[in-house]
């Protein structure tokens, strides 16, 4: 056992005992499970795709197994006997309840690639190949319970404008605690709206803010339709086919009232800086529309319905990096449902065509989700759930998905200049920042996804077992994937990378004095569409270079339950949705690119919208 690993283990655990690396895997409350016990309680009280075993004394391990395995996986059981060395101790499960009485604790889960990380020791609260960094572990007692503060760890967060009590457990949690007001020595700060610019420029390297400057473009709904306006302008309306038509008021009134006129359409007027269904409604006519501080959209009047009812899709998207630019999607989210029955455009209360559920709680037909592992029961369900129902209706859901990633880069592409100048000009240091985003994402019954709007700060609240699951887990892994160095790594770790020299000027200024046509090779360019093969990369060598695939591999393997979607084998069919070319883009896009065929899919073809199918989907 290596001692400064078991020291950062210690930290991330501060409840408990310092255990090794391996060990760290499981959560403990306070004793100790047997296998066999595992084995059982898997093959007799619960469902077969998920095991939560704890000991009656509150102790507790939670493990999640793939659907088609009966029992755990050899390795797994070995670490659990070697974790609690004991050989026998009664199972019993028990469930702590919150506030609903419902059972809160849940499992984390076992991918293939953390079971191997643990049979190889290289798992979490380790460091990757000698670059440490601290990985979260979700909060999963019930929020009514503060954690216990380690006032010893030395890892300080700051809430700005915000207290986002899963953010501070989580934090709290892994040994975090509030920086004190007169401190500067935060490592995570959770800011609640844009961050102020001179915040930004007094950043040290390991510091890390939750946004990055001016990405308000795509969350403040007015700014979200300019900027997808802009790019069907510049790319077509084809390519970015997946916003509603939208105008704007009072800029866009004499269009819209044309449109008004001309069209026999239901329009959806949102004003353009509020939130959770605040100030929506229908309208037919320009006489009901306000004249200024708000966008309407053409409503959507033909939704998919699940049981009658419409839902939308929250779906969470991170961006870790916008020069290179780095995209992730989380594995799950929520599926939010209306709770009136869908009668058709016009007829019904706002319970029947808003899915917000800020709206909804308030319906008498609100069901609440009551168990975090009953996750498509209610009126809040998993994305899991809802694509385990999209398979019993034998719908193939892998297109909504793909064009689901698709309209996330688009509409970040979207803005890209934007920040990428603005990082340019306020951010010492790339990895500053991390942004997590929450598209609202509806499906309609020609199973095309609309993006409705996107959220700057997606609620954390937590009112719900589903709802610390996933966003338990999502914010663990959030953390995780910021790439969060332990303290002992901060002292001279700017100076480290100051000389490694990822300087990014430097970089340019080279670049720009190369000849088009070396620049285009070196940038990763052609006409063709195609990336460069793997042996044109042999030219470039630079350590820049270098570092930026050695800082996005790293990255890569601490995304724990996020998906990768730029750069991507694909990501060069974005190269002509960007402002300008990037070098660091190009490398990526050539390091991780594959050569895409037409008609082979992928998802930066550009879909058309399908004929209207006169026989459409409905889920009884
Ligand atoms: P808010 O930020 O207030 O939640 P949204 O843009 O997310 O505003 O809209 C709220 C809800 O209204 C959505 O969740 C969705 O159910 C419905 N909605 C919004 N835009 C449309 C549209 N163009 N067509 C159909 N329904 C829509």
């Amino acid at each position: 056992m290596d001692p400064e690993l078991d020291n950062i283990i210690s930290i991330l655990n501060p409840k408990t005992t310092p255990v090794s690396s391996t060990q760290a895997r499981f959560r403990i409350r306070n004793s100790k499970p047997s296998p066999n016990n595992i084995r059982s309680r898997q093959s007799h009280s619960l469902p077969p795709q998920k095991s939560q075993v704890q000991v009656k004394t509150e102790k507790s391990i939670d493990v999640k197994l793939d659907e088609e395995e009966e029992e755990l996986p050899d390795s797994v059981i070995q670490n659990i006997n070697e974790f609690y060395k004991v050989e026998d101790e009664e199972f019993k499960k028990t469930v702590t309840t919150g506030k609903t009485g419902a059972p809160i604790l849940w499992m984390r889960h076992f991918t293939k690639r953390e079971e191997n990380d643990i049979k190889n020791e290289t798992g979490v609260a380790t460091w990757i190949k000698g670059k440490r960094f601290l990985v979260f572990r979700p909060y999963i007692d019930p929020m009514n319970i503060q954690p216990k503060l380690n006032l010893e760890t030395n890892y300080f967060f700051r809430m700005m404008h915000s207290d986002v009590k899963l953010i501070r457990y989580t934090l709290e949690d892994n040994g975090f605690i509030e920086a004190p007001p007169n401190k500067n020595n935060w490592t995570i700060m959770w800011h609640g709206g844009p961050i102020k610019m001179n915040v930004y420029q007094a950043l040290s390297k390991y510091q890390k803010v939750n946004h990055f400057p001016r990405s308000y473009e795509i969350t403040r709904k007015d700014l979200m339709y300019k900027n997808l306006a802009k790019m069907q302008v510049l790319y077509g309306t084809k390519a970015y086919d997946f916003v509603p038509k939208t105008f704007i008021v009072p800029q866009d009134a004499g269009q819209l009232e044309f449109e008004m006129a001309n069209e026999d359409t239901v329009w959806i007027v949102k004003p353009s800086a509020s939130s959770q269904g605040k100030g929506i409604f229908l309208a037919t006519k320009f006489s009901e529309i306000p004249k200024s501080g708000h966008v309407i959209s053409q409503y959507i009047d033909n939704p998919l319905l699940i049981q009658g009812l419409k839902f939308d899709l929250r779906v969470y998207i991170a961006i870790t990096c916008f020069n290179p630019l780095r995209i992730y999607i989380y594995k799950d989210g929520l599926v939010r449902f209306a709770t009136q029955k869908y009668q058709g455009t016009g007829k019904g209360s706002r319970f029947m065509y808003l899915t917000n559920y800020s709206v909804n709680k308030f319906s008498t037909n609100f069901v609440e989700n009551t168990n975090a592992l009953e996750d498509g029961k209610g009126s809040k369900w998993s994305h899991t759930a809802l694509r385990k129902l999209f398979k019993q209706e034998g719908i193939d859901d892998t297109k909504i998905w793909e064009k689901i990633k698709d309209i996330a880069i688009k509409t970040i592409l979207s803005i890209e200049g934007i920040v990428f100048s603005a990082c340019e000009m306020h951010l010492p240091y790339r990895n500053n920042c991390i942004e997590l985003l929450g598209f609202d994402i509806l499906i309609d019954d020609n199973l095309n996804p609309w993006l409705l709007e996107v959220n700057l700060s997606p609620s954390l609240n937590c009112d719900a077992p589903i709802d610390q699951k996933i966003k338990g887990e999502l914010i663990a892994d959030l953390f995780t994937l910021a790439g969060v160095v332990p303290t002992d790594q901060r002292n001279g770790g700017d100076k480290a990378n100051e000389n490694k020299a990822l300087n990014y000027a430097a970089y340019m200024e080279q670049f720009m004095t190369l000849s088009n046509k070396k620049k285009n090779k070196k940038a990763g360019w052609n006409f063709d569409n195609k990336p460069y093969s793997s042996e044109s990369l042999k030219d470039i060598d630079s350590r820049e270079e270098k570092g930026i695939i050695k800082e996005t591999n790293y990255e890569y393997k601490r995304r724990g339950g996020f998906e990768r979607i730029f750069p991507s084998e694909i990501s060069i069919n974005y190269k002509n949705f960007f402002e300008r070319e990037r070098p660091y883009n190009a490398l990526l896009c050539n390091k991780f690119g594959k050569i895409h065929r037409k008609g082979q899919g992928g998802s930066a073809v550009i879909y058309r919208k399908p004929p209207r199918n006169p026989s459409k989907t409905q889920i009884e």
